[in-house]
């Protein structure tokens, strides 16, 4: 069933009052990858009565009201993506078109959605239920943060939007505990990946630079982040406070999930569709419709990244009887052709991969997993995600399973008995024309900014690759993705990339994007601060211009290329 989207739907289900009220940016896609339809359903499916309002008009009250007001709380997400990023480019130009917006017109979502959605209900319902901000914008804006639109450091957005709750990173298990604590008239305040606004300081937590100090200094901001981001897992994390005006906003700890509570949460039946009642083609759909989350998040660490501070650097993993399970749905889908589009997580290759110090103590703080290389405390084992294609691929009904999550090279290299097993598999079977792979730069110090290690694993996975490529007669290439003017990068730096490409890529890239400062990753604190992790001066790259030409640079093109190449 889909989550009804009109007071006709809700008639229907018999029901006389909705619970929770879920308010979101993207058009409701009842799938597996929208954070809207999998809180919803997670609750519904725990005897709440959830209804969607799904791109509101901000200008009346026509959409807002149409269910009245929750008899729980309102949940406001602003999409699958910060609506900022959602509605511009990395050089500030407004992004026309929307994969999440029906026909693709991006005009359904404003800038700062989270910000306009409570200022929306607070019109219309001026003392009304609890408003939870949940899903990316809330997550990488709850604490002070850099805003690359305005350029400036802005406050959390719980102060700005005037919403009571976030719940940050993965939002199912504290979202129900939230529901049934209001029910019971519990107090909300000590659940976990919670955060609320206080006038009085807790103990036992980490103090924050203030929000008034880290506007003004530059270091305190960099500290600010590193305190963050060494209190963001589940097992060590403590409580977060930063003083922000005459008042303090408060951080619980993470949430801490398993792959038991994984499966659990995964059993749920998805329509794997638009509302019928909303109109037009919804392009994010046909990328999604028939691929299968198989694990969350990534022990990567790129710098450039948000994953590990939204999901844990932690990766659990769904048994493969709860993917099967979820497939053989998909296999008695009306009109499906037979073709998986992807399983795979944030990454393509990190499934049921373990490090026995992170499950008993949590990440190290002060040391990456794969950079400058895989560290020997991480099991790389391939085994198990082999099985999990090989048994996916023999369900009856299923022609094709393709990978098009990210693939880790490194990690491929480095397992030593079934890395070779896992880049021929794919080879052979799961790549539909292009593989994609992410070096994202080939400059060393570029690299080493954005905490990935050199390339030779991805050439060493390039050459395994084509070797079995060509072995089974496939004519499949390598699609690769590469960042211009990440922190770090010079005009030269992007000729080494552009260098590399030409040396050892036999295709020119046709996905350079330039770096966007999103809000809460390390490049992004850099970006604003000079600073690199370690606290040392980095080069910065601010002038538009400027970036659009490291990216013609890295992509081959453009008078500046033609000069350098005749030099
Ligand atoms: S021991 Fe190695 S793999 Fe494990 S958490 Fe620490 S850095 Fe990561």
């Amino acid at each position: 069933m889909f989550l009804p989207v009109s007071m006709e739907e809700v008639k229907k289900l018999g029901w006389d009052y909705i619970d929770v009220i879920i308010v979101t940016g993207d058009a409701y896609i009842d799938s597996p990858f929208s954070g809207t339809a999998v809180i919803g359903k997670y609750l519904l499916k725990h005897g709440f009565r959830v209804a969607v309002i799904s791109q509101p008009d901000t200008e009346s009250d026509k959409d807002i009201t149409i269910f009245g007001e929750p008899r729980l709380f309102w949940g406001i997400n602003a999409g699958c993506v910060d609506s900022l990023i959602a509605n511009y480019t990395a050089t500030g130009k407004p992004r026309k078109m929307c994969d999440f917006t029906p026909n693709g017109i991006n005009n359904k979502r404003p800038d700062r959605a989270l910000i306009v959605y409570t200022g929306l209900i607070r019109r219309f319902y001026k003392n009304t239920k609890p408003i939870l901000l949940g899903g990316i914008e809330a997550s990488l804006r709850r604490i002070a943060h850099y805003d690359f639109k305005t350029d400036k450091v802005r406050r959390s957005i719980l102060f700005d939007s005037k919403a009571d709750y976030i719940i940050y990173g993965m939002g199912e298990l504290p979202v129900l505990e939230f529901a049934n604590a209001l029910k019971n008239n519990e107090n909300v305040k000590n659940i976990k990946g919670l955060c609320y606004i206080s006038k009085e300081l807790c103990d036992n937590t980490v103090i924050l630079p203030h929000y008034e100090e880290v506007l003004q200094d530059k270091k305190l901001f960099h500290k600010m982040f590193k305190l963050f981001s060494d209190n963001s897992q589940a097992h060590s994390a403590k409580t977060l406070v930063q003083k922000t005006g005459d008042r303090y906003l408060i951080q619980n700890p993470p949430v801490y999930y398993n792959d038991d509570i994984l499966d659990e949460i995964s059993d749920i039946e998805f329509e794997r569709a638009v509302h019928p009642k909303i109109e037009g083609k919804v392009k994010a759909l046909e990328t999604i419709k028939t691929s299968v989350i198989s694990h969350r998040g990534c022990f990567g660490g790129c710098s450039f990244c948000a994953i590990a501070v939204h999901q844990g650097r932690q990766v659990i993993s769904r048994s493969i009887s709860s993917i099967e399970k979820e497939v053989n749905s998909i296999v008695n889908m009306k009109g499906f052709n037979g073709i998986i589009s992807d399983i795979g997580g944030p990454t393509g290759n990190m499934y049921m991969m373990k490090c026995k110090k992170m499950e008993k103590s949590g990440a190290c703080n002060h040391k990456r997993c794969l950079y400058p290389e895989v560290c020997n405390g991480m099991n790389t084992d391939h085994k198990p995600l082999l099985n999990l294609l090989e048994k996916i691929r023999s369900i009856k009904g299923i022609k094709k399973v393709f990978v098009t999550s990210g693939i880790r090279a490194d990690l491929a290299v480095h397992d030593k008995i079934n890395g070779k097993k896992y880049i021929e598999a794919i080879a052979k079977n799961h790549v539909s024309g292009q593989l994609k792979m992410a070096p994202e730069s080939a400059d060393e110090k570029v690299l080493k900014a954005m905490k990935k290690p050199d390339n030779k694993s991805f050439l060493e996975f390039c050459r395994i690759y084509k070797e079995y490529s060509r072995k089974f007669h496939k004519n499949q290439f390598i699609s690769c993705y590469f960042i211009a003017a990440h922190p770090e990068e010079s005009e030269q730096k992007a000729f080494n990339t552009h260098n590399f490409i030409e040396k050892y890529l036999d295709f020119s890239p046709e996905q350079v994007q330039i770096f966007t400062p999103a809000p809460s990753t390390w490049s992004t604190c850099a970006y604003y601060t000079g600073l690199d992790e370690e606290g040392k001066d980095i080069y910065i790259e601010k002038h538009l211009n400027r970036k659009e030409k490291y990216k013609e640079i890295i992509m081959g093109k453009g008078k500046i290329h033609k000069n350098y190449k005749r030099k």
